[in-house]
C-alpha cells in the first residue's frame, strides 16, 4: 500500500514534535483524552437535539488501556468518530491555517509552544511512540478505517473492522533511551497520576482495568488479586467545583488543557452566580499576546456550554472587543441546547450574562492594577492598545469603563503612571494634562516642544502608539482637566517675563516673521516667535484640532483623506540663529531665504516628518558651509 505523504508544513512541526525536547511528555494522554471527550460531547449533543439518536449516558465512556507485552497503549471512546476524508483531513495535516508561517521555526524552541498555538494535540502521540494507529468508525457510517503512522515519513490509510462507532487510537511506546523512561507509560499509577492532574473534570469516565489485592471475602487475612474496571476521573466540571477546592495549579492546567493560549495564564476569574440568572464562569487574562492578536484572523469569544453541552466555541457576543483577549468558558443551565447564532444574538439571558462578565472582568483589571501592579504592567505590555482602541471606538461609547485602565510613560516618574496618578499630584497652577507624541521616548526625550513644559516643572506623558493621540481626544478631560500636546498652539501657561518678552521681540520683528512667512508660503500657517523654546532654535507646532502626529498616523492609512495639521514654524528668538535671521533680514535677502528652508527643514527633521526635496536641502547645507 502506497504511503502518503504529510503536507509539508505538517511534515516539519511533526519532526519537532518528534524530536522533542520537551520535558512533559506526559501531555499527550491528555491530548489525546481532550479529542475523545471533544467527540463524545459531539455525539451526545447530536442525540440532545435530534430526535432518531437515543442517548444512553452509561454508554458514553473513554478507556485507557496498557499492555506491557506489547508495549501498547490503547485510548478508545464511544464519540461521533472518523469517516475516511476525516481521518486523512484532520490527521494527515497540521497547522490548518497556515498559521506556522506566522512564527519563525527559532521562535519554536519545544514542543510546548507548538501545542495549543496550532492544534496539534493529536500529534502529541509521536513524542512518546514509534507507531500511531487509529481504528475509527463515524457515526452513520458502516464501514471503519484504519490509519498508521510511523511519523514522518507518512501515514496510510485502509479498510478495517469495528462494530462500534467511535474511535480506538494504539501508541506503540518507544523504548527506552538514556534519557528518557518511556516505560512510565505503561504503569497503570502513572497512567492514572496523568488523568487525574489534567482530566480529571472531563464530563465522561475515563475507565481503566485496575489490578489490586483485597482481602478475600470470608477471610480475615487472606488476600486475592482482582482486576476491575475503575473510573478514574471525579468527571465533575472544574467550573462547577467550589473555588477553595481548586489551586492555581488546576486552572493552569484547565487552561493548557483547552487550548486556550501556551502561556501561563496572568490571572483567572471563577464566577458562580445563582441569582435571576445562573451561570459558571472561568476566565483567564492572558500573559502574552496571541501570535495573531493584532490581526484579521483572530477571532474573540468564550466557549459557550448550556448545562455541560458545548454549544460554541467561541460565543463572540460574550465579550466586548476591548476585552477580547479574555480566554475562558461559560456554562449556563438557563440556555437552551438548539439555539443558533442568530437567536442568541437576542437571548436576554446571554445578554445579561455578557454584561456581568464584562464588569467583572473590569472590577479584576483595577485590582490588579491596584494590588499587583507588575502584572498589570505586564497585562498592559501585550493588551493595552486594545485598551486604548476601546477608548476611541464607537465614538468614545465606553471611555467611563476604560479610561482608569490606561497608563502611559511619564516624563517624571521615568515609568508607566495612570491618568489618575498623573492628575493627582498636578501642581495646583498647572491647567492642563499634557502629552508629548512621538515614535519611541528617546524621540519624545529629545523633542524642542517639551521644553517650557518641562522647565515649568510639569509631567509630560508620553504618547508612543498611533492610538494614543485619538484615543484622549475621545476622552477629551479626565477629572476635569483637559489633555494638552506640548506642540500645540497655545499651552495655556501663565504669562511671565519670558511671554512679555516673546510680545516683544514679535512686534518689533513683525516684518522679519512676515518674510520668512512668504518664503514658506503654504507650507506652514504662520511663523511666530516661540514662547516655548529654551535651547533649540526651531520647532513646528499645530494650531487646531490636527496635531502633527495625526497628521503622521493619518496620512498612513490606507483611505488618507490627505488631512494637513495647520502648522506653526516657531523660532527661539534668545538663540544665536535669531540674530543671524535680523541681520540676514537687513542685509541679504536671498541669505535670509536660504536660512529660512533650512529652518523649515531642520523643523520637518526633528518631527520625523520627510523633506520634501532632500537633495535641495543638502545643497542648501553646502551653500551655509562655503
Ligand atoms: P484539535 O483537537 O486541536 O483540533 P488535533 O490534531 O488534536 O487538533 O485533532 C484534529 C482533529 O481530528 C480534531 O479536531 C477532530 O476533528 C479529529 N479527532 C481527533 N481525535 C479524534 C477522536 N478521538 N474522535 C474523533 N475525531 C477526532
Amino acid at each position: 500500500m502506497a504511503k502518503k505523504q504529510f503536507k509539508a508544513e505538517s511534515k516539519r512541526l511533526l519532526e519537532m514534535m518528534i524530536n522533542s525536547i520537551y520535558s512533559q511528555k506526559e501531555v499527550f494522554l491528555r491530548e489525546l483524552i481532550s479529542n475523545a471527550s471533544d467527540a463524545i460531547d459531539k455525539i451526545y449533543y447530536k442525540a440532545l437535539t435530534d430526535d432518531s439518536l437515543t442517548f444512553e449516558k452509561d454508554s458514553y465512556y473513554i478507556k485507557v488501556a496498557a499492555d506491557k507485552d506489547n508495549r501498547t497503549l490503547t485510548i478508545t471512546d464511544t464519540g461521533i468518530g472518523m469517516t475516511k476524508e476525516e481521518l486523512e483531513n484532520n490527521l494527515g495535516v497540521i497547522a490548518k491555517s497556515g498559521s506556522l508561517s506566522f512564527k519563525k521555526e527559532n521562535e519554536i524552541k519545544d514542543g510546548h509552544d507548538i501545542i495549543g498555538q496550532f492544534g496539534v494535540g493529536f500529534y502529541a502521540a509521536f513524542m512518546v511512540a514509534d507507531v500511531v494507529t487509529v481504528i475509527s468508525k463515524a457515526l452513520g457510517s458502516d464501514e471503519a478505517y484504519k490509519w498508521e503512522s510511523t511519523g514522518a515519513d507518512g501515514y496510510t490509510i485502509e479498510q478495517a473492522e469495528k462494530e462500534t462507532v467511535g474511535t480506538e487510537i494504539t501508541l506503540k511506546i518507544k523504548e527506552n533511551t538514556e534519557e528518557e523512561q518511556y516505560d512510565e507509560f505503561l504503569e497503570e499509577y502513572r497512567l492514572k497520576s496523568i488523568i487525574k492532574k489534567y482530566s480529571d473534570f472531563i464530563r465522561y469516565p475515563i475507565k481503566m482495568d485496575v489490578k489490586g489485592q483485597r482481602p478475600k471475602e470470608g477471610s480475615e487475612n487472606e488476600l486475592e488479586e482482582y482486576e476491575e474496571e475503575q473510573t478514574i476521573n471525579s468527571m465533575v466540571p472544574i467550573w462547577r467545583k467550589n473555588k477553595n477546592e481548586l489551586t492555581d495549579e488546576d486552572y493552569e492546567n484547565f487552561y493548557k488543557e483547552k487550548h486556550y493560549g501556551f502561556d501561563k495564564p496572568l490571572k483567572h476569574i471563577h464566577i458562580s452566580v445563582d441569582g435571576t440568572i445562573r451561570y459558571n464562569a472561568i476566565l483567564y487574562i492572558p500573559e502574552k499576546m496571541p501570535f495573531d492578536y493584532y490581526s484579521k484572523e483572530y477571532e474573540k469569544g468564550l466557549e459557550l456550554y448550556s448545562n455541560g453541552v458545548l454549544i460554541m466555541n467561541k460565543c463572540a457576543d460574550l465579550l466586548p472587543d476591548y476585552f477580547s483577549f479574555v480566554k475562558g468558558m461559560v456554562d449556563s443551565e438557563d440556555l437552551s441546547l438548539n439555539i443558533s447564532r442568530e437567536i442568541l444574538q437576542h437571548d436576554r439571558q446571554l445578554k445579561l450574562i455578557a454584561k456581568n462578565i464584562n464588569k467583572k472582568i473590569k472590577s479584576e483589571l483595577k485590582s490588579l492594577l491596584k494590588n499587583e501592579r507588575e502584572k498589570y504592567e505586564e497585562f498592559y505590555k501585550s493588551f493595552g492598545r486594545q485598551l486604548k482602541y476601546g477608548v476611541y471606538s464607537d465614538f468614545g461609547t465606553n471611555k467611563e469603563v476604560l479610561q482608569d485602565l490606561l497608563m502611559f510613560y511619564s516624563s517624571k516618574e521615568k515609568k508607566m503612571v495612570t491618568l489618575d496618578e498623573y492628575v493627582s499630584r498636578m501642581p495646583e497652577d498647572q491647567k492642563f494634562i499634557y502629552y508629548a507624541a512621538g515614535e519611541s521616548i528617546e524621540r519624545i526625550d529629545k523633542l524642542p516642544q517639551t521644553e517650557l513644559v518641562a522647565d515649568k516643572g510639569y509631567e509630560i506623558l508620553y504618547f508612543t502608539e498611533d492610538i494614543d493621540e485619538f484615543a484622549i481626544k475621545m476622552i477629551m478631560n479626565y477629572k476635569e482637566k483637559e489633555f494638552k500636546s506640548v506642540s500645540s498652539g497655545d499651552l495655556g501657561i501663565d504669562a511671565d517675563e519670558n511671554q512679555d518678552k516673546a510680545d516683544e521681540v514679535k512686534n518689533e520683528n513683525k516684518e522679519l516673521f512676515d518674510y520668512m512667512k512668504n518664503v514658506l508660503s503654504d507650507k506652514v500657517k504662520d511663523v511666530r516667535v516661540s514662547k516655548r523654546l529654551k535651547n533649540h532654535p526651531v520647532c513646528l507646532t499645530a494650531d487646531g484640532e490636527v496635531t502633527i502626529e495625526m497628521e503622521k498616523i493619518l496620512n498612513a492609512m490606507p483611505d488618507n483623506q490627505n488631512v494637513k495639521a495647520e502648522k506653526v514654524l516657531e523660532i527661539n528668538a534668545n538663540h544665536e540663529v535669531f540674530q543671524s535671521l535680523q541681520s540676514a533680514f537687513e542685509n541679504d535677502k536671498e541669505k535670509l531665504d536660504l536660512y529660512t528652508k533650512l529652518l523649515y527643514n531642520q523643523a520637518l527633521l526633528i518631527e520625523g516628518l520627510p523633506i520634501q526635496d532632500p537633495v535641495e536641502f543638502t545643497n542648501d547645507m553646502c551653500k551655509v558651509m562655503v
